[in-house]
């Protein structure tokens, strides 16, 4: 019989490899670059780790925006690549356009606690027309730990959130402990370096760095990031 995934030890490793990954980097770019690295390894990890037959029953894809009306943290090094991701990729008209999306969603969500946000389903600004995420290569570690079996029992339950409370999806659990302690971790490694490891909204904190790209300075010399 195969022995069960050692999950503490995985998470001693992950602790060790993102305190090393994000000693270093003073720029948006370093910074994207490390938690790029620490994604790919994340990845790698799943496809190596991960039982083949339960990962092939995750069936989260394109055009499926089901669960994008929920609130997502995210550290300040995921928005940063976010943010990074954005400003090489879109025309200063497409990020104009962006920017007017956070900004709206903000101000219907800011204050909203988990269960307000998705009695609201009001969709993340990255979700386009066709119920694709326009940063998958770069979305939140917390994003790809929600890992649904049935997508239709997804839009099933958040239609039903209003009659029946918080909804109870079937999901891939081994991957989204994993990408937890990979969150978790990442949080703890910023705080050991003395870094802001406070997480933030989503919309509010990629918001801020494509608004005031400098503000990565602040991050980089320890202050904490004066985001919601
Ligand atoms: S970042 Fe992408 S995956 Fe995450 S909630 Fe927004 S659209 Fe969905």
């Amino acid at each position: 019989m195969q022995n069960p995934f050692d999950f503490s030890n995985y998470a001693c490793q992950v602790r060790n490899f993102s305190r090393s990954l994000m000693s270093s980097g003073s720029n948006a770019a370093e910074i994207s670059g490390r938690m790029h690295l620490l994604t790919i390894a994340t990845e790698r990890d799943l496809a190596r780790f991960g039982d083949s037959s339960e990962i092939s029953r995750v069936a989260c894809g394109p055009g499926c925006g089901a669960c994008c009306v929920l609130n997502v943290a995210v550290l300040i090094p995921e928005a940063v690549a976010i943010s990074w991701f954005l400003q090489r990729r879109f025309s200063t008209e497409q990020l104009g356009e962006l920017k007017t999306s956070l900004q709206e969603l903000l101000s219907r969500t800011l204050w909203l606690d988990d269960d307000e946000r998705l009695f609201l389903r009001a969709p993340c600004a990255f979700l386009d027309d066709l119920g694709n995420c326009i940063i998958h290569i770069v979305r939140p570690l917390l994003c790809r730990a929600i890992t649904s079996t049935d997508p239709k029992s997804c839009h099933d339950q958040i239609a039903m959130v209003p009659l029946n409370g918080a909804p109870i999806v079937e999901m891939n659990l081994f991957q989204k402990r994993m990408i937890d302690i990979v969150y978790c971790e990442l949080a703890g490694a910023l705080e050991f370096l003395g870094l802001d490891c406070r997480p933030r909204r989503l919309s509010s904190a990629v918001l801020a760095l494509l608004a005031d790209p400098e503000m990565i300075d602040l991050y980089v010399s320890g202050e904490k990031m004066p985001i919601h």
